[in-house]
């Protein structure tokens, strides 16, 4: 019989999830049976997918770089994702605009429902949290992000999984290793390759135990979500976000068709897994290694593009997120500040949607948090904060599942792009977990 392939059991595994939330969510106990039974297993997997994520990107950027031969090379590289990453963003901010300003989800809220919501959530925890990181990331001076890239400790690079200064090590490594005669770079290169292939083959094992997990994180959010009524009077809303990113999707299987002149269907086909992992975590940094596994592997992007291109995509690049801040800035305008809603205003949300993303971490609801530094841009009156978040934060979970699946296949059809434009696309050789195993 045909093995049923991995998304497949993926979905099976997301859909029964759903269903178990909602049964065990009619009955009484039954919210927390899933969170102490059941949710465990699901942090346990994401636990798992962060635990290789360091060794992972390090180890492949490294091995990536030392075989470039040519530092030039990596000079091209960086400078083609660079302005790739900024135009698909802008693409995607331009979207968010053009669909929120057509529809027009806030313009006549009832003010009944307006009231509901402030007084649900506008001094809640989830609300002030935000505000309170908002506030800490406005704090810094404005070459900080520069700086940041740079450490002064490795170890505690390592330790608090710093993307960017964990990528700007493995790089400065691989050039180094270019640098020096060859037999004095060959064992350090050896090794990274060895620990390289051992963290992919703990991709390959993590993955056997995603249906289960994926059944957990589901149930859990089935379990946790209790604004059904205020979540259909977002309807408009979410309808306009979720629309935009379908959009962005389309837009990124038309660069593949057009320019790797690949199927649309198979690059879906390939990176469905890290799709589906993306939807179930809402963290592209917990998704990170099932990235790039597949996109190596099943996409045929060679390490050396892939290493660099989407660790760097998970930090920086966050299309979905970007479309999402667009709309939702605009959306709070509508509803609270009708106003602020200027074409000035509306070009420095370009700017600001655009920085903000980048600034954004790939970690659940972190999209929320940069939004108060967008809104903060057009000078958005400080006491309407608490009220404009409170007013999207009932979907925040959902749509954060939406965009996080964007931004994730955006750095997958990011790296095809690249691979392609540097001749680093081969033909795929998917490995299995077994395939060494010798009983
Ligand atoms: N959860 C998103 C990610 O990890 C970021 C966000 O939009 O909140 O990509």
């Amino acid at each position: 019989m045909k093995k049923l392939a991995l998304h497949w059991k993926i979905l099976i595994g997301m859909i029964s999830g759903i269903i178990f939330g909602f049964i065990l969510n009619s009955i009484d106990g039954g919210k927390d049976i899933v969170t102490n039974w059941v949710k465990p297993f699901g942090t346990i997997f994401i636990n798992l997918l962060k635990l290789i994520a360091v060794p992972l990107i390090l180890a492949s950027l490294i091995k990536g770089i030392s075989e470039l031969k040519d530092i030039s090379k990596i000079k091209q590289m960086g400078l083609r994702t660079m302005i790739i990453y900024m135009t698909t963003t802008l693409v995607a901010i331009i979207i968010g605009l053009g669909i929120v300003n057509f529809v027009k989800p806030g313009v006549g809220m009832q003010k009944a429902t307006i009231e509901k919501i402030k007084q649900k959530y506008e001094n809640s925890s989830g609300v002030v949290d935000k505000l309170t990181k908002a506030t800490a990331q406005n704090n810094t001076t404005p070459l900080q992000a520069l700086v940041d890239i740079f450490p002064s400790n490795i170890f505690e690079a390592l330790a608090n999984a710093s993307m960017l200064q964990i990528i700007f090590y493995a790089i400065f490594i691989g050039i180094c290793l270019l640098l020096i005669p060859e037999d004095k770079a060959k064992p350090l290169m050896l090794f990274f390759d060895s620990l390289n292939e051992v963290v992919m083959k703990m991709v390959d094992l993590i993955m056997l135990f995603a249906p289960y997990a994926v059944f957990a994180l589901l149930a859990n959010v089935i379990v946790s979500f209790n604004d059904v009524e205020i979540l259909i009077k977002l309807l408009a809303y979410a309808f306009c976000v979720v629309s935009g990113l379908v959009l962005m999707i389309g837009f990124y299987l038309i660069l593949i068709s057009f320019y790797t002149k690949k199927s649309p269907i198979w690059f879906l086909n390939q990176i469905s897994p890290a799709q589906l992992l993306a939807f179930s975590t809402s963290s592209s940094a917990a998704t990170l290694p099932v990235t790039m596994e597949r996109v190596e592997e099943h996409l045929g992007v060679d390490k050396e593009v892939s290493g660099f291109v989407l660790p760097v995509g998970a930090t920086i690049n966050m299309d979905g997120t970007s479309l999402y801040q667009a709309i939702a800035a605009v959306f709070i305008m509508q509803v609270i500040w009708p106003e602020g809603l200027t074409f000035s205003n509306q070009l420095t949300i370009v700017a600001t949607a655009l920085l903000a993303s980048i600034g954004s971490a790939a970690v659940p609801s972190a999209g929320m948090v940069m939004l108060v530094v967008v809104l903060e841009s057009i000078g958005f009156p400080a006491d309407l904060l608490p009220i404009g978040l409170a007013l999207i934060f009932a979907v925040d979970r959902p749509l954060d599942m939406c965009r996080t699946t964007v931004n994730v296949t955006g750095d997958a059809t990011v790296s095809m792009l690249i691979a392609k434009s540097l001749n680093k696309l081969k033909t795929p050789q998917p490995k299995e977990w077994n395939d060494n195993y010798k009983k």
